[in-house]
């Protein structure tokens, strides 16, 4: 059971890294070990060199237990020490750098990214938040990661990447790599100078809804933002920022 868990985590450390989502030591993995404590990949490690053999285990706190001597804690083990704070079901913490996300999150700091495609609004809601520009790990990072937290399964950090919880290790990658192919879609939009097509407040309701029936809306733990009847404010900044993007 540990066996397959750990081989899990080298799986995704690779994939993160075959897919372009981190670079030099970018990008770092937790999953709870159900013993009150955590199973993590070390700092100051290619993700492409990861081994279940450098899984280190992590108290609550963030200290290491156990693991290679080699093996030390990441820095940015704090963001995910908060994300399990904020989230008590959460399960799995992946953080990376997927360039078309993190040039998004800089650019529209202090907004959202508005979801477009259908689809993918029911697997990660409406609007994704955006942690303002702040350095890695650092208290008001932490602070607004476990704010975006309570409305959303992913948060963007401005100048830090994507930052994304599970209930297991895939349903984390797949929210962080869905987070991604939504921001290249969203950047491809902005090259073609054209104002976005978007679903009426009727269909956006409907979306929402299926969302929250099909149990993807963290049972209830996540209110959704930017829904047509919820926040309007952050709709409205996403809207502000769009109509800034497109020019019109
Ligand atoms: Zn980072």
């Amino acid at each position: 059971m540990k066996q397959n868990r750990f081989a899990e985590i080298v799986k995704y450390c690779h994939l993160l890294d075959s897919k372009g989502f981190v670079a030099n030591h970018d990008g770092n993995i937790t999953i709870c070990s159900g013993e009150g404590s955590l199973w993590a990949t070390p700092t100051a490690i290619a993700k492409r060199e990861m081994q279940e053999s450098m899984i280190i285990t992590l108290d609550t706190e963030g200290k290491k237990l156990s693991g290679p001597g080699a093996g030390k804690a990441f820095s940015e083990v704090k963001l995910h020490l908060s994300a399990y704070r904020a989230r008590r079901d959460a399960k799995a913490c992946i953080h990376a750098h997927p360039p078309h996300a993190m040039a998004f999150a800089l650019a529209f700091a202090g907004s959202g990214m508005e979801i477009f495609i259908p689809e993918a609004i029911i697997s990660i809601g409406h609007i994704i938040p955006i942690v303002p520009l702040a350095l890695a790990a650092s208290e008001e990072q932490m602070s607004g990661v476990a704010t975006a937290l309570s409305s959303s399964d992913v948060v963007l950090l401005a100048g830090n990447g994507v930052l994304s919880i599970g209930e297991d290790l895939e349903q984390a990658y797949l929210r962080l790599e869905l987070v991604e192919h939504m921001a290249k879609v969203n950047y491809l939009m902005q090259v073609s100078d054209r104002v976005p097509t978007r679903l009426s407040s009727q269909q956006l309701e409907t979306l929402l809804q299926k969302r929250r029936e099909l149990g993807f809306a963290s049972s209830g733990i996540v209110s959704d933002r930017g829904t047509a009847s919820g926040d309007d404010v952050v709709k409205q900044v996403v809207e502000n920022e769009l109509r800034k993007l497109f020019g019109k």
